[in-house]
């Protein structure tokens, strides 16, 4: 189970890795692929549409230009030309329409008329003639060909019984004086020439012609043709103006242009004064190529490579995978192994610290003795802050740290701190300062035990490293708005620790936050610490989304720069008053001597308490403590027990004791299943008794659990005298 939870995020965060890097591949090869694809296909059209236009252009001049020749040498005919000088001759008609007829074979198309000036009667095949009208305006072309051409011309018109588009060639027949005696011609359909063409195009391109004014001379739809319509509306290519650029266009040129329809290309067809445009769209189709192919091909390869090479690294990554997985569990065992270790020193040391303080508060014992006990109580307190370390590092090791922030005076912060440096202060030939200022923030939300730590190690290692000189707290509050700051309310507490003492080598500060790293110097032989307390104070002020720099010289002295992240309650300052009570504490603390200060104790002989916990010497520590009070003090070693007196009460069942100290770690019912039931036993009494939690799991951040099971306090063990007693002060009353 516990194998799997781990070795899926490092397989999926690769597979999707792999997947997301193969989409990747895939989506830029197919636009690289398909953009220059469109690029080749387009430019392969331009040159096919260029070399379709040219080809119809030959064919189509080449077959009208057959028709031309043939119908001028029918106008030069001789018999031709007698019998439209004489067209009553029955005899001549004959021997001319013979000739007429052998022409009209030779057309293309079938297609044959004549027209004489005289009886004016209109031959089309071999239909019934009719005299025709040369003033009828649909007759222009009459008097056009007579009078205004010197060889041929052309004429184009739609016959919408036959749904079909003509070119006709006119020639004027000539009598030998010169004088235009008729005319005669064929056509050409032009209908079935451009739907042969479209035809083979085969739906690929389609070819429309057009003549000078852009009217539509041939398109596949004839309708087109039949209206006359502009080449320019019928194409709808928006703002391309395909008239002008055709104008432009030398004889037998070509143009290709790139449009919303796709490729076009433009050409000329000089004999009929016409211009062609070719279309080809852009189609799927276009794509349906052994390039196309290829490109699959190659993906597909790209794929089966990327399948193999996964399957691969995944075997590759399995023994690094189990290591990292024992590794893990190796390291998840030391740390179970420090936290459990220190647990069982914590019981001992309670027992070492409490009678010591016990003992040395008598006042019958000789000096040497009280002296040896100071010293086994000191030695006590260093193992109990080794211990501290120990279980701090390896919850921070473990990821099982969480900040608890509380809205906090920073006023009381420093005053505690400072407190705390006091024994420090009064050993050495050294002068604290504390540089702060009125205007810093009088309340902050933060982890006050943790800032309390970070500045409690620093201050220490300072004590600790200087002999002699001047130990430097400054403590300032900056907005954090604009560099890095989440919400308006964000502070930087910028912490600056200086001192006048040994100092670190260049070499070593490198080195200096490793864990449990000491720096190696005769001096330091003789100092006791663990090489923790750096490590810790960096990763709780980068906990704290902060940072941490160090400035020192040998010999000189050592800064230490800390910024944290607090929030911000109001602008209220600590002022004036507060900073100078603060810097009298400490001066008037530097000339106390050391030692504990021992708190004055209440007398609360009225009182009577009941202290649970399973172990005999932890009972006498906590009853000896608790006795100093005058109070009456009751002790039982398990849950069941403490129960059993809550609810029985006193004779008459009413209140008995005015508190309870219960151990949190007691075999079978611990202290808080034991506090649960109490809380559960009906009564006003049991409900609220104050239940103070005794315990060497205490380390800072468990408060809130224990508050959650309805004590009202805890206390971790070993037992702080002055921390008993605010604790006493507090819930044991009348
Ligand atoms: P320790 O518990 O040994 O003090 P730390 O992690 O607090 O462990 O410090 C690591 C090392 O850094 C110390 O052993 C000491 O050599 C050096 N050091 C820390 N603070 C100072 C200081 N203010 N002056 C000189 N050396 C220091």
């Amino acid at each position: 189970m516990d194998d799997k939870r781990n070795q899926l995020p490092v397989m999926s965060r690769f597979i999707i890795f792999s997947v997301l890097f193969l989409f990747f591949i895939f989506v830029t090869g197919s636009v690289a692929f398909v953009l220059s694809m469109r690029q080749i296909i387009r430019l392969n059209k331009g040159n096919e549409l260029s070399q379709l236009l040219e080809i119809e252009r030959v064919k189509l001049e080449t077959s009208v230009n057959n028709e031309v020749v043939i119908a001028l040498k029918m106008a030069d005919s001789p018999l031709v030309k007698r019998y439209f000088s004489n067209p009553d001759d029955l005899e001549l008609e004959k021997t001319a329409i013979e000739e007429l007829v052998s022409y009209q074979n030779a057309f293309a198309s079938g297609i044959i008329f004549w027209v004489n000036d005289i009886d004016k009667m209109f031959y089309y095949n071999d239909l019934e003639p009719y005299i025709m009208v040369p003033e009828n305006p649909d007759n222009y072309w009459y008097n056009m060909t007579l009078f205004e051409t010197e060889v041929y011309n052309f004429n184009i018109n739609y016959n919408p019984d036959l749904n079909v588009t003509n070119l006709w060639i006119n020639a004027p027949v000539f009598a030998p004086d010169g004088k235009s005696i008729g005319m005669l011609g064929t056509g050409i359909d032009i209908t079935t020439y451009i739907e042969m063409i479209n035809k083979n195009l085969a739906g690929r391109a389609e070819i429309f012609l057009f003549n000078a004014v852009g009217e539509i001379t041939g398109a596949k739809d004839s309708v087109l043709v039949a209206e006359k319509q502009n080449i320019e509306d019928a194409l709808n290519i928006g703002s391309v103006a395909i008239l002008a650029m055709a104008k432009e266009l030398a004889p037998h040129e070509t143009l290709v242009l790139d449009t919303s329809l796709g490729r076009i290309a433009l050409g000329t067809v000089p004999l009929l004064e016409w211009y062609s445009v070719a279309i080809m769209p852009d189609s799927i189709d276009d794509y349906k190529t052994g390039m196309t192919a290829l490109f699959i091909v190659v993906l597909m390869v790209i794929v089966v490579i990327f399948i193999i090479f996964n399957f691969f690294i995944s075997r590759l990554l399995k023994p690094l995978r189990r290591s990292m997985i024992d590794a893990e569990e190796a390291n998840r065992a030391k740390s179970a192994f420090l936290a459990n270790m220190s647990h069982e020193l914590r019981t001992p040391l309670n027992v070492v610290i409490g009678l010591t303080d016990l003992i040395l508060e008598e006042n019958t014992i000789a000096k040497h003795v009280s002296e040896n006990l100071h010293k086994i109580g000191n030695a006590g307190s260093t193992l109990l802050s080794i211990v501290n370390d120990i279980l701090d590092f390896s919850k921070i090791e473990s990821g099982n740290i969480t900040l608890m922030p509380i809205e906090y005076h920073l006023s009381s912060l420093l005053n505690d701190v400072i407190a705390l440096m006091n024994t420090r202060i009064a050993e050495k030939p050294v002068v604290f300062k504390l540089n702060i200022n009125e205007n810093l923030p009088s309340r902050l939300i933060g982890d006050e035990l943790r800032v309390k730590q970070i500045l409690n190690n620093l201050l220490s290692n300072a004590f600790k490293y200087t002999e002699t000189g001047t130990i430097e707290l400054t403590v300032n509050c900056v907005s954090a708005n604009g560099s890095g700051g989440e919400s308006k309310k964000d502070v930087w507490m910028e912490i600056i620790v200086s001192d006048t003492g040994i100092g670190i080598s260049k070499e070593n500060l490198k080195k200096l936050f490793t864990d449990y790293y000491q720096v190696q110097n005769r001096i330091s032989h003789k100092i006791e610490g663990t090489g923790l307390g750096l490590s810790i104070t960096k990763r709780l002020v980068q906990f704290m989304g902060g940072d941490i720099s160090i400035e020192s010289e040998l010999g000189k002295g050592t800064i230490f720069h800390v910024r944290i992240r607090q929030e911000f309650v109001d602008d209220t300052s600590i002022g004036s008053d507060v900073v100078e009570q603060l810097s009298r504490f400490h001066y008037a603390d530097d000339k106390r001597r050391a030692g504990k200060k021992l708190p004055v104790r209440a007398d609360l002989s009225f009182a009577r308490v009941l202290v649970v916990d399973d172990m005999q010497t932890n009972l006498d520590v906590a009853a000896g403590l608790l006795r100093k009070y005058k109070m009456q003090v009751d002790c039982v070693m398990s849950g069941q027990e403490a129960i059993d007196l809550i609810h029985l009460g006193g004779t008459q069942g009413e209140p008995v004791f005015n508190a309870i100290f219960m151990d949190h770690m007691m075999p079978g019912m611990d202290g808080i299943e034991t506090t649960d039931l109490i809380r559960g036993l009906g009564t006003e009494y049991a409900e609220k008794i104050p239940i103070i939690a005794l315990t060497a799991n205490a380390i800072k951040g468990t408060a809130d659990m224990f508050f959650a099971h309805g004590f009202q306090e805890f206390l971790p063990k070993p037992i702080d005298i002055t921390q008993l007693d605010s604790v006493v002060r507090k819930w044991i009353c009348r």
